[in-house]
């Protein structure tokens, strides 16, 4: 075949890839129907690191059929029997936690502190949050006797491959649903490696099964009738496609998309660690976060001091082999986000915002952004309208707090948002008035999982994390 493969270099000899990958359907690792397969590179190097089945609808309907086969034992099972399984399988990615996050770093290109620091700790602890709902779930507040729904057809994004199948999986097998997941087309390995999670886990065949593909495979099975409940996370557009699918039929749907989230510090906040929650919530994932805090709303009277602490807190910033420990910003997804961001960029320049980068060298192989901030920006910029999805920040000003909200809100997106004051009436004041999902207050992306995680207007509906996450799977 026309399969390279490079040989591991020390530093990611931690983890082995297989030259190839099947789907994992009804406990098994298969080719596809129609025999298709893609390659995965790494988007840091551009190397191959395997060649991995591409499932079409027909391997979809068997997945699907596998899945409906397991529901009828698997909701049988006492929730405490249920937990057991999740409670092995959290156990098992702690154990496995450094192969897997190699494995997302390779694969996704992220640095490997952010795999290693927040990635998997918190893939393990939705495992072991929904593990401890599985048998209390009539004390949920959904009634004494909450039905699972069924097959659980569900399609995630590259950007937290592992994260975003925690935050699907978990909560749907704790509630009884069986499983069809497919991994985004640029992320695959963490999905099939978490098949093999499920395996020794000793998880029966059919309860959760794994179908790498692109966007066809995610119509198909959004599609198809004997699902009953479609998890999103993505796109808008998609997201919009999947609601049009959806609509008529008796799915339930939860829609986690995109977002263009306002950190907003205000005059009394301490500026060090409001540059430090700035670069957190815009860097983290080279940008390419749903809740990233993209628009900077500062307080007109302590621009200039923020903004040059920012620069300086920019310089910084090490770009370079995401292997590397003291990597700050990794490579971009794929070449075509590169496209996007560097699109939107320079529709930003010509729109007559301010563009600034630290010096940084950019390695010649593979997708990589400068860490870029736009001053001059307003509200009719597209840099401050288009979710960009990469390490871009726009800044405006703002001075009073009506005006921050009101430019906060100015977005058809809502899904995150920080405040940064001393004070603790205006955090719930301003906090109280954004139509937000999620709030920080002088902190920035913080996730856990007995918090509930979704958006308002175009960001999408549902929530996913805590209790509430668990009503996406449950007929009430
Ligand atoms: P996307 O929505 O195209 O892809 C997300 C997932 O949906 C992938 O698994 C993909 O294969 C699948 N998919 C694509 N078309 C589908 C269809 N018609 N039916 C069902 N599934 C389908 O997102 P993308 O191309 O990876 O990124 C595009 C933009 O989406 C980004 O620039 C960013 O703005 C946004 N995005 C948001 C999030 C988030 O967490 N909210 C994550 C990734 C991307």
């Amino acid at each position: 075949s026309a399969f390279e493969y490079a040989p591991a270099p020390e530093s990611r000899s931690v983890v082995d890839i297989a030259p190839s990958y099947g789907l994992f359907v009804d406990g098994e690792f298969t080719e596809a129907a129609d025999g298709k397969v893609f390659k995965t590179i790494s988007p840091s190097t551009e190397e191959v690191l395997s060649e991995v089945a591409r499932a079409g609808a027909e391997d979809v309907d068997r997945a699907v059929r596998a899945a409906r086969k397991a529901f009828g034992t698997w909701s049988a099972l006492p929730g405490a029997e249920r937990a057991k399984y999740l409670f092995r399988i959290a156990r098992i990615i702690q154990e496995r936690s450094r192969e897997l996050a190699v494995l997302e770093t390779l694969d996704n290109g992220k640095p490997i502190r952010e795999t290693r620091d927040a990635d998997l700790p918190l893939v393990a602890a939705h495992f072991f949050y929904y593990a401890g709902w599985a048998d209390k779930l009539e004390h949920a507040g959904f009634g004494a006797h909450p039905r699972p729904l069924g097959v659980a057809g569900q399609v995630i994004p590259w950007n937290f491959p592992l994260l975003m199948l925690a935050w699907k999986i978990a909560p749907a097998l704790a509630t009884g649903n069986t499983v069809v997941l497919k991994p985004a087309e640029t992320t695959p390995l963490s999905a099939l490696f978490f098949a093999d999670v499920c395996r020794q886990a000793g998880l029966p065949r059919g309860v959760v099964n794994i179908l790498p593909g692109y966007g066809d495979a995610g119509a198909a099975l959004v599609a198809h009738p004997d699902v009953n409940k479609v998890a999103f996370t993505g796109s808008t557009a998609v997201g919009k496609e999947i609601a049009r699918t959806v609509a008529g039929t008796r799915k339930k749907l939860t829609l986690e998309l995109g977002g263009k989230g306002a950190n907003i510090v205000f005059d009394d906040a301490p500026i060090d660690q409001a540059v430090e929650g700035i670069v957190n919530g815009i860097f983290f994932n080279q940008g390419q976060v749903c809740c990233a805090g993209s628009r900077l709303l500062v307080q007109e009277s302590v621009e200039e001091e923020l903004l040059d602490a920012l620069r300086r807190r920019l310089s910084t910033l090490r770009l370079g082999d995401p292997l590397d420990k003291n990597t700050d910003i990794g490579a971009i997804n794929s070449e075509e986000q590169l496209t996007r961001i560097t699109r939107l960029v320079e529709q930003g320049e010509a729109e007559g915002a301010e563009r600034w980068s630290p010096q940084c060298e950019i390695p010649s192989a593979g997708y990589w952004f400068a860490p870029t901030l736009f001053t001059k920006v307003t509200q009719a910029h597209t840099v401050a309208r288009d979710e960009i999805f990469g390490p871009v920040l726009s800044v405006l000003t703002f001075r009073t707090p009506d005006e921050a909200v009101a430019k906060a809100n100015n977005t058809p997106y809502g899904l995150s948002a920080g405040v940064w004051t001393e004070k603790g009436s205006r955090i719930l004041a301003v906090a109280g008035k954004l139509r937000a999902g999620v709030i920080w207050s002088n902190t920035f992306n913080k996730f856990d999982p007995t918090s509930p995680f979704g958006g308002y207007k175009e960001s999408g509906f549902g929530r996913e994390g805590g209790r509430h996450g668990l009503e996406a799977y449950l007929d009430v």
